[in-house]
């Protein structure tokens, strides 16, 4: 191992040689090694933590076609199963590099990896304001997910901070199961959709646009929020139980990076309808590659990697399996 706990690529042996390797064990990843290990390409599936991504964190999962209502954990427990049927799942065996060469080398904690081809599905992470307090307050009054958190706020003071769909959403949700919310958004306009923003009207949730947290009260737990509206420059501190942080989603792609491959702005892996990237024999599918984050897409685009990946390796003028 070197220093920095990553296995060295002289001394350690390869643990594997596949035709693909699979990063991320979220519906994308287990879709994508489903149908690679059908299509008869040796794969193995890669996850840092254990398999399900941030979808085990849902509760109630209600728009998956085939399960009516299916708790988030359980649906990914069974998916995972699934996928064992046909591939291996390496829990705990986080990629902490990769290099491109005659093969691609991929170094994890514990040895090296080679293979073809790889499917990044490494998903993504929930943004944070990055104001104090909120780090030391996290599970102690700050959250980044209301449906997980939600109830314990039941008849509480709460903020949703952001103004997309996820944080219109939250509030409804929040407002649904007896939580006082208000809206915090730092614009003068909502980015979530018509039918949300009128939702939130309808049901006369306080919002305070033009305002931005600058720090959360820190103590044995949250007590309030410390907000600035940035037209006015008046700064006050809002008694809260709960603060919902709902700003976004960061892509995993720091391994797209070191492959470089075309991103967005935001740091989403560019694909094309196939789900290739910018580099051949590399695919990306589910949140890392941005677009809706649906469980239902990530699927799909595991499933179109694995078969992208598939007919590429299977190519003659391209490279041979
Ligand atoms: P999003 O659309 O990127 O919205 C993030 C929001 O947070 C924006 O309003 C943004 O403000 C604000 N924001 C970002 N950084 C901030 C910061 N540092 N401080 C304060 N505010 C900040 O993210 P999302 O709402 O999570 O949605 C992501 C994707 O999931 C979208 O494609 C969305 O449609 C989808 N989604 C769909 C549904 C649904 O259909 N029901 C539900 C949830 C999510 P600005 O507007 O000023 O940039």
């Amino acid at each position: 191992m070197t220093s920095e706990g990553i296995a060295s690529d002289q001394t350690e042996a390869v643990l594997g040689d596949y035709d693909v390797i699979i990063i991320g064990a979220g519906p994308a990843g287990l879709s994508a090694g489903i149908y690679a290990s059908r299509a008869g390409l040796e794969c193995v599936i890669l996850e840092k933590g254990v398999p399900g991504g941030q979808v085990i964190t849902s509760p109630m999962i209600e728009n998956y076609p085939g399960f009516a209502e299916v708790p988030g954990m359980k649906l990914m427990e069974t998916m995972a199963e699934h996928a064992r049927r046909y591939v291996d799942i390496k829990e705990g065996e986080e990629v902490l590099r990769v290099r491109a060469g005659e093969k691609f080398e991929l170094g994890t904690s514990s040895g090296r990896y080679t293979c073809k081809a790889i499917i990044l599905a490494t998903g993504s992470s929930h943004r944070k304001l990055g104001v104090p307090g909120e780090e030391g307050m996290t599970g102690k009054g700050v959250s980044y997910c209301a449906t997980c958190d939600g109830f314990f706020y039941k008849g509480k003071e709460v903020v949703v901070v952001g103004g997309g769909n996820t944080a219109l959403t939250d509030a409804l949700y929040l407002v649904s199961i007896g939580c006082k919310v208000t809206i915090i958004h730092r614009r003068a306009e909502f980015r979530a959709d018509q039918h949300l923003q009128l939702s939130v009207k309808q049901h006369k949730i306080p919002v305070m646009m033009d305002t931005v947290a600058e720090e959360i009260v820190e103590g044995e737990e949250v007590t309030g929020i410390k907000l600035r509206n940035i037209s006015t420059g008046v700064v006050k501190t809002m008694p809260v139980n709960g603060v919902f942080v709902a700003v976004g989603e960061v892509p995993s792609s720091q391994l797209a990076a070191e492959l470089g491959l075309e991103m967005d702005p935001g740091g989403f892996i560019t694909v094309d309808r196939s789900f290739r990237t910018s580099v051949p024999f590399v695919y990306a599918a589910g949140d890392v590659s941005g677009g809706i984050r649906q469980i239902v897409a990530a699927v799909h685009g595991g499933a179109a990697a694995a078969l992208s990946c598939f007919e590429d390796l299977m190519n003659p003028y391209y490279r041979k399996i």
